[in-house]
């Protein structure tokens, strides 16, 4: 271990400004105790008063005067406090990332925010079954949005947690206080909280398990009892049931006297869910979201350090709940890419995830129907432990059919429609038998992109490097800056007129399936549709009450929601996504096709997927029709290995940003001239780049990447210290922005 002389210290850790640090000396006699994270006393301020400040940093390097400088006084023993775990965790996170301790102290720690405590609430309904329904009706005549919401869901459940009503539903005081006067609801305040979820506890929500889901959490909860604490993997097709087990293993961590973090890709924590677990476990649950405020957040944190809630539910950043006894952390959907930050340190939620279980001694349960290359990796190897659920949980909902259409083959037959004759056909039944059909389209917008057909030139953003997408007021419009102009008539490189649009996108999907079905109600859900609060959810309640016979929408519509008569499911252009220049876009591709595929017939109606596709023969479009995640696993990884990318191999990407090509090129060209000066061979690690990024230019900044794989990651560590060396040292670095990611 190094020895170390001096530490940071932070005083007063809820300091909005958490890079407050203090250097203090480290007295020979307590130099076998000090590390990151403890907790320790210290002289402070002018007249040397006693406080005590946690140890952040440590160096051989004083910042200031030695002879000023104070030495740490003692260390304080007793219990582990969260506080210190958090705080190990960011000096992991700083370490395994390559970001400062301050980018990891702020992404790891709350920031304080005077707020005044909000008192937990609920909303009850007050009306009669009767008086209900015509409520439902009066606020649909009148096109009360917010109120028809809370009435319906109403209906559901008769009481509403506030903060539910609140993040999920939308509701403000203006929507509550005429409701109130009406006498249609009544809120509850903390006292009477308690009692009414009592009551809603066993209303079917904690369903007996099925064998299947009963082997799965035994498993889990045998080796829990037995003190062991590990990585499980819970691999279970789409409505197998994992969310069933994921309450019965929360239940008895809870029971415990633990706590459970559980993280929900923000897109799938719809009301609908949220419900679910506050059915189960009532007013001991927070949730978060990103749209809370930082002093919202810290409210919450709050609560769940006092031990007012045990279950936190929320995004990413839920992960870092400081609760004082945290036995489980969840992540489902574990494959999504919003588990990955993309801002330093570009850490991912599952490996934080799994260091802060280790420092806890909590147990990780990663659940996914569609695992990431990563995690079945690990699975397989033994490094994760394996729970597999391989049947849909209601029995009777069978896997959908699934065709595969041959787009070249419709055209060639004369069929230049966007849709295939065969989800024609499919629709058209639907239609007639009042089921409801879902129609996916990975893209957004009117249409994707616009072109010259004289000089094939398309039309890119001035600030960007992308093509600039067309929208229906005829704006062209950059989906990476905002920037905006009114679709031209002549091309911008050659002013030739024929200029036109490529592809097609969710509102040019919908005019043409309106044109197709003009009797089909149509629904459309897309960043444009969702962009206002509650939308999102508002558009889901319609299609759920059968508003509309077909909803059209983007990755969005594929995240796990529940419609019990959705039984066709349409798949537009299933090789949109297989085209990016990502090493994982099959991946993404085979992920995105299965959990799409998985939305027909959860009913008890059975259902159909129609994919269609200019490549029926990639191996992600055959495995995912065949709904076979092994197959898929096996062919990728031989991808995988073949082209040294992870899991087959540790890649480390440093992105370098600059307002001056020069200064890009200058600099990039220095980073690998050092990786290259480090002497490993060939076989040790392989440079790419540095390469422009795939989008080079993001207002007016340029970017490139220089990425290194190797097989061993401690090598990719050395690589990464020394070119932050280099940068630290170097003028010429000052004005550029580097950043570093580890996949
Ligand atoms: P997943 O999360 O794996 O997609 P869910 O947990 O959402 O699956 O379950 C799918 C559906 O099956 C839900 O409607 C759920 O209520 C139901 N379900 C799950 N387990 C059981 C069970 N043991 N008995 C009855 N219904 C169940
Ligand atoms: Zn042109
Ligand atoms: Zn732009």
């Amino acid at each position: 271990m190094t020895k170390y002389t001096y530490a940071d210290i932070i005083i007063d850790i809820s300091h909005e400004k958490v890079d407050r640090t203090f250097q203090y000396r480290i007295p020979e006699e307590l130099a076998g105790e000090i590390y990151v994270g403890v907790r320790v006393k210290v002289p402070f301020g002018n007249g040397n008063a006693a406080r005590s400040g946690f140890v952040v940093g440590l160096s051989n390097t004083p910042e200031f005067d030695t002879e000023r400088m104070k030495e740490i006084a003692g260390v304080v023993t007793g219990s582990i406090s969260v506080q210190s775990q958090l705080i190990q965790l960011a000096w992991w996170m700083r370490k395994t990332y390559g970001s400062t301790m301050n980018q990891a102290l702020k992404t790891v720690l709350p920031v304080k925010q005077k707020m005044k405590p909000k008192e937990k609430k609920s909303i009850r309904c007050l009306l009669e079954k009767e008086e209900l329904r015509d409520a439902i009706a009066e606020a649909e005549k009148k096109n009360y949005k917010a109120r028809l919401r809370l009435l319906k869901a109403l209906d559901e459940t008769p009481v509403i947690p506030s903060e539910v009503a609140e993040a999920q539903l939308q509701i403000t005081a203006a929507t509550l206080k005429p409701m109130i006067e009406k006498e249609q609801v009544e809120i509850l305040t903390r006292e009477v909280y308690r009692t009414p979820f009592k009551s809603l506890t066993h209303t079917g929500a904690a369903a007996s398990l099925n064998e299947e889901q009963k082997e799965a959490a035994g498993r889990f909860l045998t080796e829990y009892d037995a003190g062991l604490r590990s990585t499980y993997l819970l691999y279970g097709i789409t409505g197998s049931g994992k969310t069933e087990v994921y309450m019965e293993l929360m239940d008895h961590v809870l029971n415990q006297g633990r706590q459970v973090i559980l993280l929900i890709p923000e897109i799938a924590l719809t009301y609908q869910t949220v419900m679910r677990f506050y059915s189960r476990f009532g007013d001991r649950i927070a949730i978060i979201n990103s749209r809370l405020s930082a002093g919202e957040r810290y409210d919450q944190w709050e609560r769940a350090a006092k031990g007012e809630v045990s279950v936190m539910i929320g995004p990413r950043s839920a992960l870092f709940t400081p609760f004082q006894d945290l036995g489980l952390i969840i992540i489902d959907e574990e494959h999504e890419g919003a588990y990955k930050s993309e801002t330093m340190p570009r850490y991912h939620a599952r490996d934080v995830a799994q260091k802060r279980a280790e420092l806890c001694s909590a147990s990780l349960v990663l659940g996914s129907a569609t695992p990431s290359m990563e995690a079945y990796t690990r699975a397989v190897s033994g490094e994760y432990r394996l729970l597999a659920l391989k049947n849909r949980a209601v029995s009777g909902s069978a896997l959908s059919q699934v065709d595969v259409v041959d787009l070249r083959k419709e055209m060639a037959e004369g069929n230049k429609s966007m849709f295939s004759r065969r989800l024609v056909q499919l629709i058209e039944d639907r239609l007639m038998k009042k089921e409801q059909i879902m129609l996916f389209i990975n893209r957004r917008g009117y249409s994707n992109f616009i072109s010259c057909r004289s000089c094939g030139e398309a039309v890119k953003c001035p600030h960007c490097d992308v093509s600039l997408t067309l929208h229906k007021n005829n704006r062209l419009v950059c989906h990476y800056c905002g920037y905006s102009v009114p679709l031209m008539k002549l091309c911008p490189s050659c002013g030739s007129p024929y200029i036109a649009g490529f592809g097609a996108g969710t509102q040019k999907l919908q005019e043409l399936t309106q044109n197709a079905f003009p009797q089909a109600r149509i629904l459309r859900m897309d960043a444009d549709t969702t962009a206002r609060k509650g939308g999102h959810e508002e558009i889901l309640a319609a299609f759920s009450a059968h508003e509309a016979d077909i909803l059209i929408g983007t990755q969005m519509i594929v995240k796990g929601h529940d419609f019990g008569n959705v039984t066709l499911v349409g798949i537009m252009a299933a090789d949109l996504s297989l085209n990016t220049p990502d090493y994982r876009c099959s991946e993404r591709t085979f992920q995105l096709l299965t959990q799409a595929a998985g939305r027909a017939g959860r009913g008890s109606l059975s259902g159909n997927v129609v994919i269609q596709t200019y490549q029926p023969e990639h191996y992600a479009i055959v495995t995912a029709a065949e709904q076979n995640y092994e197959e898929f696993y096996r062919q990728e990884m031989v991808y995988r290995r073949m082209m040294s990318y992870p899991p087959a191999c540790f890649m480390q990407a440093v992105l370098f940003s600059a307002n001056s090509e020069r200064q890009l090129e200058l600099c990039s060209g220095l980073a690998l001239a050092a990786v290259e000066a480090m002497g490993y061979t060939e076989k040790e690690v392989q440079i790419i780049g540095p390469v422009r990024a795939p989008v080079y230019k993001v207002n007016d900044i340029y970017r490139k990447i220089l990425y290194i794989k190797s097989k061993n990651c401690d090598i990719l560590d050395k690589i990464r210290c020394n070119i932050e060396t280099l940068a630290a040292g170097d003028e010429r670095f000052k004005t550029l922005s580097l950043q570093f990611d580890v996949s």
